[in-house]
């Protein structure tokens, strides 16, 4: 038996590529569940493991793709049988673990998800990681006390993966959005997912001058880092909470605590790849309830498997908007 996959190599003098190959089932790693995968995704990590950046992987060949949602082939844990529609992110898998980016995956039982009810294998992966990531910094804010009446939250890189359904989510249930964009040409877009107003890029981009300007955020969802963050916990209202996401504009935090001393800002640390598994079906039942599916849809751009290295150097640069859904068949 042998499957379709984009594997990535690397060559004597160090350079990376990544090419559509058939291999043999024997390669699979070990794991207890065999999957026949419908769908992958693309997210800013997958872009980094399609190239050289961030030192995620360490062993080539290499099948990248942190997610992929599909049909179980074959089991050896009884919580699984075949047929049963599954859904896979996070836990390394296509950083350390081959991964979603082939027709076929072997994984262990234990990173797996049942697809949840109300959604199909497609729209799981129109979520994904950047969506499921999405979710868990929803609740985790709602866990520190916001609600719709506390007043906007702000969504910083609105326009990517996370920023998208972020902002689809908290306006479905009521929130006002501040959606911070560097594409002004988003702009509708981000409307029609329920932006109340679009906030320029430029206008959080200058490192902190005062530690503590006005407050406005009842909350925000951080996908970017950097000195945006720090900007932002001095705008965040008395015991307000940032979700903090992401790095696309950088790892460092050029803040001062004062934020968190004179106003009880909160600044909460989300992740989703070693999420434990009881928040994550919280998680999945909530994208399920609280994400409209035709928003959804509205995000998604649907591509191929070779099509995955180009979009993987896109999203490094901050250029792919919304979700990127991969047929791999
Ligand atoms: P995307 O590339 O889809 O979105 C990132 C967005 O950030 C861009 O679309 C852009 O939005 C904005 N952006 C990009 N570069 C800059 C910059 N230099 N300064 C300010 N804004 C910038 O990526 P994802 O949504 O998939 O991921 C977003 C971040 O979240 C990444 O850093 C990723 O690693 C992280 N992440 C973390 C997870 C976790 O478990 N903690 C899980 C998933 C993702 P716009 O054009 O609207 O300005």
């Amino acid at each position: 038996m042998s499957f379709r996959a984009l594997l990535v190599t690397k060559a004597e003098d160090g350079s990376i590529s990544a090419a559509v190959e058939m291999q043999d089932d024997t390669a699979l790693p070990a794991g207890e569940v065999t999957v026949a995968v419908e769908y992958s995704t693309l997210n800013y990590k997958d872009g980094l493991c399609l190239g050289p950046g961030g030192g995620l992987v360490r062993t080539y060949p290499h099948i990248p793709g942190i997610d992929f949602a599909g049909s179980v082939e074959h089991s050896d844990d009884p919580r699984y049988a075949p047929g049963d529609k599954v859904v896979l992110t996070g836990w390394r898998v296509g950083e350390a673990h081959w991964g979603g980016y082939a027709t076929r995956a072997r994984v262990k039982a234990d990173w797996l998800v049942p697809l949840p009810a109300g959604l199909t294998t497609r729209q799981a992966m129109a979520v994904g990681t950047a969506g499921f990531t999405a979710m868990l910094a929803v609740m985790a804010l709602e866990d520190h006390g916001l609600t719709p009446g506390n007043g906007p939250v702000l969504v910083t890189g609105a326009a990517g993966g996370v920023g998208s359904v972020a902002t689809a989510i908290l306006a479905r249930l009521g929130y006002e959005v501040a959606a911070v964009t560097g594409r002004p040409e988003t702009a509708d877009y981000l409307s029609r997912l329920g932006a109340a107003r679009i906030v320029p890029r430029a206008d959080l981009a200058e490192t902190v001058k005062r530690p503590l300007e006005t407050e406005v955020w009842a909350g925000c969802v951080d996908a970017v880092g950097g000195a945006m963050l720090a900007r932002v916990l001095g705008q965040m209202r008395y015991g307000a909470s940032v979700a903090a996401v992401g790095l696309a504009g950088g790892s460092a935090l050029p803040a001062s605590v004062v934020p968190f001393l004179l106003r009880g800002v909160n600044l909460l640390g989300i992740d989703s790849v070693m999420c434990p598994t009881p928040r994550r079906l919280q998680a999945w039942q909530r994208i399920a309830r609280d994400l409209p599916l035709d928003l959804l849809e509205s995000m998604v751009q649907p591509a191929a498997l070779a099509e995955v290295p180009a979009l993987g150097a896109a999203i490094l640069k901050g250029d792919v908007q919304g979700r990127v859904v991969v047929d791999v068949n």
